[in-house]
């Protein structure tokens, strides 16, 4: 890190073409063609736009930048960027720097070679990214980054962040509505705001280089149980090693330089792995931000001969690593709408939107269950880490009891004696400390926001929040539609958060998500459980799924189905990618290493008889290693078999990796770790987890 940075208030956001650094670079008219940009949706002038991109240029050629990039965010899941350099000739031989506005505004990657889920015809593969100017340009790698869309000739949306920046605007309109409704005239824009705590594993770069299966695949797919775990706990909020802390410094610093507001940093429970928390944001800036942590933290990783591991569960038997989307909706003035507030007014508006929170989540199940299914995070759901594949809400104790009074009043159909009435100052005031300490639900209200647990660690946060927000904006609109010409406003409104509680209330969960009894309640209830990735897609493109989105104007029917093909393609590609692994290595050398030793054992035995000597312990183990390398080498055999003959569709595909090819990769798998138990580590080719987990 540069000496001459001194205070993180001087570091933090210095390569971030941020609004103080616009405010000092630009004409005061061009600033102000900006802000209105931003805060009224409208397209820049193109002298705007040339302006801002004259000063963006000089700003970044100080910072040391000769190219600009569009960077945007396909369906890989991962950013996108291809750069340009400022030079132009100058007719001399010579060369000038330029930037326009043009070039500021709109970009044309080719978009062949992105997946479209057929989107895209492959005679027109013209993609275009255009400026995203609610999001901050900034410097990095000797590039001016400039956040974009990306989207097809047709205009169909290619990549994440266009249906984020709808949604965005969809629940902040019809969050507007409901806070007019409550007598607020002063609200211009209501922002869904999201802070997501990430969490990851450092390893060795040493060790990492020696397994196949880490670089092709970013998990294990062998390695026995080392003979400590995580039991003893001793790694949750374990005082943090040199190398890591150092690590975590350089983090720190090139996360502050990009303008990301890191916070908190800790180990976390696995050995090994660790978690970062950044404050939050509004969620279009949260979710570019969390891009760049993932990809700054594998970089900053490389310096210190270290590998940073995003996959959802790189070691079997210890924790694998989640994401926790912490997501709220505040007005642009700072008032958060999910904090449950003193006076009756508050309350009753606080119960609109928690109603309609629960109504939609219990409605839209499948969806958000969907938005997180990944191959990776299929091995962390349902076990004793994360939460089950069921959602469910979590309110604790003070708010449950609100909720049932609410539904209560209603049934005794006692207006006059009703246990709650609301316009009423009944809500206790809801201390922040006595709701979530329940870490097992998937879905928590923690104060003044919900936590979304179930995401993997990996992936993108744009999707989760998509759905997030077009849920409520649709539940909310299904309260501004009946109250808006209300009679009787009061009446109304208590009987629609009645209702609503009513119906829905089966969603909510205060006990421990990790019991198998849970399983079977939820089943009781009719939530659904759809444990798999390839058993859930199917549901992400329901009727009733489509049906919202496309009302809501997030997806066309069109980029929804595409969505889905991805998905799927994606889903089958991990695993076909996994299972030749797999083979490679088993046969390449497992084998050859358990043969090995097994033939130095049997030339001891040779010599040992020669010798007159006992060798009943080699013989034993020769025999049981020989046998374990037949079965090992049929397993092998056997999911190459099975590799052979897959189906056609996509569809079946997904559910052919998971129903068949799947445990025969566990099959497999349990042979090599037997093998691994008994050979010389010696002859071993490949770190075990103890090496890998234990190397500090
Ligand atoms: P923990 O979950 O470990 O108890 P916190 O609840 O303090 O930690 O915060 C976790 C994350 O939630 C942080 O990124 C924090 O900035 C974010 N967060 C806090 N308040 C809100 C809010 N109103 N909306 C969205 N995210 C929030
Ligand atoms: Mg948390």
């Amino acid at each position: 890190m540069s000496q001459e940075i001194t205070s993180l208030p001087a570091m933090f956001g210095r390569d971030v073409f941020n609004e103080a650094a616009m405010k000092m670079r630009l004409e005061p008219t061009v600033f102000c063609a900006w802000k209105n940009c931003i805060a009224e949706g409208k397209p820049l002038e193109l002298w705007v736009a040339n302006a801002i991109a004259e000063a963006m240029k000089q700003w970044a050629m100080e910072k040391g930048a000769t190219h600009y990039t569009h960077w945007f965010q396909p369906m890989t899941g991962v950013t996108a960027e291809k750069h340009d350099s400022f030079i132009v000739p100058a007719g001399d031989g010579r060369v000038i720097m330029e930037f326009s506005g043009k070039e500021l505004v709109r970009g044309e990657p080719d978009a062949s070679s992105f997946p479209s889920g057929g989107l895209r015809a492959t005679f027109e593969a013209r993609g275009y990214t255009a400026w995203d100017p609610t999001a901050y340009a900034f410097v990095k790698d000797g590039s001016l980054y400039i956040p974009t869309l990306f989207f097809s000739y047709t205009g169909a949306a290619l990549d994440k962040k266009t249906p984020l920046l709808r949604s965005i605007d969809e629940v902040s309109r019809e969050a507007l509505r409901i806070l007019r409704l409550f007598g607020d005239t002063q609200t211009k824009r209501v922002i869904a705001s999201v802070g997501p705590e990430q969490e990851y594993f450092l390893i060795s770069a040493e060790d990492y280089a020696k397994r196949p299966d880490l670089r092709m695949t970013g998990r294990t797919l062998f390695g026995a149980a080392p003979p400590k775990g995580q039991e003893l706990d001793d790694h949750y909020f374990g005082t943090i090693r040199p190398r890591v802390a150092a690590y975590m410094k350089d983090l720190d610093e090139a996360l502050w330089r990009l303008g990301i507001l890191s916070k908190t940093k800790h180990n976390e429970a696995a050995p090994c792995q660790h978690e970062l928390a950044p404050i939050y944001t509004d969620a279009n800036t949260a979710c570019d931000n969390n891009q760049l942590i993932m990809e700054v933290m594998k970089k900053t990783a490389e310096k210190h001969g270290l590998v940073c591991l995003l996959h959802e569960k790189p070691f079997a038997g210890v924790n694998g690593s989640g994401k926790h989307d912490n997501w709220s909706l505040s007005t642009d003035s700072g008032k958060n709408l999910f904090k449950p507030g003193r006076t009756p007014s508050q309350n009753a508006q606080f119960l609109v939107f928690l109603s309609a929170f629960i109504k939609g989540v219990d409605e839209y199940q499948d969806w958000l269950r969907c938005t997180i299914a990944s191959a990776g995070n299929d091995h962390r759901l349902g076990g004793d880490e994360a939460p089950p594949a069921i959602l469910s809400i979590f309110l604790g104790d003070e708010l449950e009891a609100v909720v049932e009074s609410i539904i209560q009043g209603t049934n005794y159909k006692d207006l006059e004696k009703s246990v709650m009435r609301i316009g009423v100052d009944v809500l206790p005031s809801i201390s922040k400390d006595t709701t979530d300490r329940n870490r097992t639900s998937p879905l928590a209200f923690t104060g003044n926001k919900f936590e979304f647990r179930m995401l993997g660690s990996s992936q993108s946060v744009s999707g989760p929040n998509i759905a997030l927000n077009t849920i409520m904006a649709e539940e909310l609109k299904w309260f501004a539609d009946q109250l808006e010409g209300a009679q009787n406003f009061e009446e109304d409104l208590q009987k629609l958060i009645c209702q609503a509680l009513t119906e829905h209330s089966r969603i909510i969960f205060n006990g421990n998500n990790y019991n198998d009894s849970w399983v079977e309640e939820a089943r009781r209830r009719g939530l659904s459980n759809l444990r798999t990735t390839a058993q859930c897609l199917p549901a992400y493109i329901s009727e009733k799924n489509l049906d919202l989105v496309t009302r809501r104007g997030i997806f066309t029917r069109t980029e929804f189905l595409a969505r889905y093909e991805i998905h799927l393609e994606n889903y089958c590609k991990i695993l076909h990618i996994e299972a030749q692994t797999m083979i490679d290595m088993a046969k390449n050398q497992i084998f050859p290493a358990a043969s090995s030793y097994t033939t130095t054992l049997c030339n001891a035995i040779a010599a040992k008889e020669k010798a007159g000597l006992s060798c009943r312990a080699e013989r034993t183990l020769a025999r049981r290693l020989s046998e374990t390398t037949d079965r090992l080498f049929d397993r092998c055999e056997a999911l190459e078999e099975r590799m052979t003959s897959l189906p056609g569709s996509a569809q079946e595909q997904s559910v052919y990796y998971c129903e068949v090819v799947i445990p025969a990769m566990d099959a497999l798998r349990e042979e090599a770790d037997r093998l691994e138990r008994m050979t010389d580590k010696s002859y071993w080719p490949y770190p075990t987890y103890s090496d890998l987990l234990f190397y500090l």
